[in-house]
């Protein structure tokens, strides 16, 4: 089954609609506020979980927890989410870990056969060097064709050796292949394949660590989109995501990372920038591009309104930190959108 594949079922544990899961919502926010267990994430999706009766151990155990003490122990809390919420993806992980012990466990039979048969090999050799050393020593034919089926059996041995290696360098490859991909699925946006919000989040903070004076931020939000999705459906804004997703992909100069900040909210990250101008004329030449898709109905063939983004820019000043540089980044798209959308403000 592929990652997506799981991420799926895992996500089809939880078919609600938005009315059914307010509805479990206000079952489980109560549970909380009774046994005075704070809101987190985790908790949440604990008591989430309890309201819907989906896991009668998991209610048993939530039963028992709250039964037997004042507060919620986060050591509970974390082990009880461990076990019945991300379950799936750890024994996806613990499968991964095996399937390397495995070959390992392989390689290393592989390796001590090699060096018996090395050790084999060694002995016949001086067990050949005895004989030839004794004075008597007629029955060098035989002696011969001893050493020769020696020398054979160890040319077998390291050619199966060989071809073993060879197996296993393959399937490193294709370890290593899978895992690649699992980790780049990890850091990118699935629908947009620009960077997510967590790693967004990450490489503007390694940027500021690194080289701050050098960091610009554009941050740009889809114009009326919901006016957009109310009219052609979810399915079309998708549809608007990826082209936007796609257009900055295709725009990045080096150095520079483009993320889904938000629902239809982007931010790319420049590095190696130390001018506001050069930075507005970057953020002008996506409005443009971003301005100029042609996205067509695919059922009609017509051509959908034109879309635009407002974009805000800013650059680090001495003294900032990702959240204020963030901050000044907002309020200038704020600002652009306030001045009438579908233009640049730093
Ligand atoms: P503004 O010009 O002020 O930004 O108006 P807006 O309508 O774009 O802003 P608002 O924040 O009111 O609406 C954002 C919309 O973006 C609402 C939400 O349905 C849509 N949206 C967010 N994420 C997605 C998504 O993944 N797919 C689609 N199709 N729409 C999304
Ligand atoms: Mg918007
Ligand atoms: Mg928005």
């Amino acid at each position: 089954m592929s990652q997506s594949e799981k991420r799926a079922t895992a996500l089809a544990r939880y078919p609600e609609d938005t009315r059914e899961a307010a509805a479990l919502l206000k079952q489980a926010i109560p549970l909380m506020v009774r046994h005075n267990i704070a809101p987190n994430p985790v908790h949440y999706a604990l008591w989430y979980t309890y309201s819907k009766g989906l896991e009668p151990e998991l209610n048993r155990h939530l039963d028992r927890v709250v039964k037997d003490f004042d507060s919620f122990p986060p050591e509970s809390a974390a082990k009880l989410f461990r076990d019945y919420i991300i379950r799936d993806e750890l024994e996806d992980a613990r499968a991964g870990q095996q399937e390397v012990i495995n070959l390992v466990d392989d390689m290393e039979r592989d390796v001590s056969r090699s060096v018996k048969g090395s050790l084999n090999f060694q002995a016949s050799l001086e067990h050949c060097l005895e004989m030839l050393e004794e004075p008597s020593s007629d029955g060098l034919p035989t002696l011969l064709s001893e050493l020769q089926q020696s020398t054979q059996l160890m040319q077998d041995q390291q050619e199966l050796f060989l071809s073993q290696l060879h197996a296993a360098q393959n399937e490193i490859k294709s370890l290593r292949d899978k895992l690649e991909r699992t980790q780049l699925a990890a850091t990118l946006d699935g629908l947009t394949q620009v960077l997510n919000r967590n790693t967004f989040t990450r490489v503007l903070e390694q940027a500021l660590s690194k080289a701050p004076q050098g960091v610009a931020l554009v941050m740009l939000d889809i114009d009326h989109f919901k006016q957009f999705n109310d009219q052609y459906g979810h399915p079309l804004g998708d549809r608007v995501l990826q082209h936007v997703g796609q257009v900055l992909r295709n725009s990045l100069p080096s150095h520079a990372m483009a993320a889904r900040y938000g629902g239809e909210e982007f931010c790319v990250i420049l590095q190696g920038c130390t001018d506001l101008t050069s930075a507005h004329a970057f953020a002008e030449q996506l409005r443009l591009k971003i301005q100029s898709l042609r996205i067509k109905a695919r059922s009609t063939e017509k051509v959908l309104d034109t879309i635009t983004a407002s974009f805000g820019v800013a650059l680090f000043e001495a003294g900032d930190n990702l959240e204020s540089l963030l901050t000044r980044a907002d309020d200038a798209l704020y600002q652009a959108k306030r001045n009438g959308r579908n233009q640049v403000h730093r």
